[in-house]
């Protein structure tokens, strides 16, 4: 053992953050006249896999951005970790986001990229050094790290946009339909490393997609969502036997 410094900042990786409950409280949004959330009620757990399921244009962007604090402020209440996080700004609210296009910086490095945001906030080069290293491991993509974006994949580039995202070690992590550029195939083994990630970080996640069997197979509660309202929340098998309404019963396809 050595005496130098704290070990809270030696030991500082991409490691588990301590995870924080998301309590949406009556949450309704308009944009104009239209209103497409209408009064959301959602509890998520702390350290709970969750995906929002629903069709295109059922608001589940919407009500992610408002999480994160982006677009109009909503009425209602969003606290995280028991903090009311409505009328704050983005950058305080330490939630991380990863959208379906992942937007690296295409002059910089795949390491640069993930350093980015920790640039930003002023941490020292060492400690920038050795958490960007332990992103990239946990993503799978050590090897990458001088490359440029544009000699990786589709998969590889939103790989690295995780990394950019866990590295900042967001309090809640928001998946918006992170793999549907992605082909079918990649997809399938994506989620698999989604799911792992998501456990070894311990962190409070959302994740957003209209693919029912992607949500089934790795979230541990489901929202099925449609015209900016909760149609049912449960545990996948629970809402596949036992559908709350014909909508999502017809949504699932399922055959009660
Ligand atoms: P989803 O992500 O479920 O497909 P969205 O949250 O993107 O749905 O959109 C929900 C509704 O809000 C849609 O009717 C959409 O057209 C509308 N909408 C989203 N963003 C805006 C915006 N910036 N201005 C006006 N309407 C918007
Ligand atoms: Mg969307």
């Amino acid at each position: 053992m050595t005496g130098d410094g704290p070990a809270e900042t030696a030991d500082k990786g991409a490691g588990r953050v301590e995870p924080v409950e998301i309590d949406i409280r009556n949450v309704s949004l308009s944009f104009g006249r239209t209103e497409v959330l209408k009064g959301i009620d959602l509890k998520i757990e702390p350290g709970e896999f969750f995906a929002f399921l629903g069709p295109s244009g059922s608001g589940k962007s919407t009500l992610l951005r408002a999480i994160a604090g982006f677009g109009p402020t909503p009425r209602g209440q969003i606290l995280l970790g028991g903090q009311d996080v409505v009328g704050t700004a983005p950058w305080k609210r330490n939630v991380g986001m990863v959208f379906q296009s992942y937007a690296l910086w295409p002059h910089m490095t795949v390491a640069r990229n993930v350093a980015f945001g920790l640039d930003e906030r002023r941490v020292p080069k060492a400690e920038t050094a050795k958490r960007v290293s332990a992103a990239l491991e946990m993503v799978g993509m050590s090897q990458y790290a001088e490359r440029y974006p544009s000699q990786l994949s589709g998969g590889q580039q939103q790989r690295v946009a995780l990394a950019r995202t866990i590295v900042v070690e967001p309090r809640v992590l928001l998946l918006d339909e992170p793999l549907s550029n992605l082909d079918a195939n990649l997809r399938v083994q994506m989620r698999q490393d989604l799911l792992k990630l998501q456990r070894r970080l311990g962190i409070t996640t959302i994740f957003v997609t209209h693919d029912q069997e992607e949500a089934n197979t790795i979230c541990d509660r489901i929202a099925v969502m449609a015209d900016g309202v909760v149609q049912q929340v449960g545990r996948p098998d629970e809402v596949y036997d036992t559908p709350a309404n014909a909508f999502v019963a017809k949504f699932l396809g399922t055959a009660n």
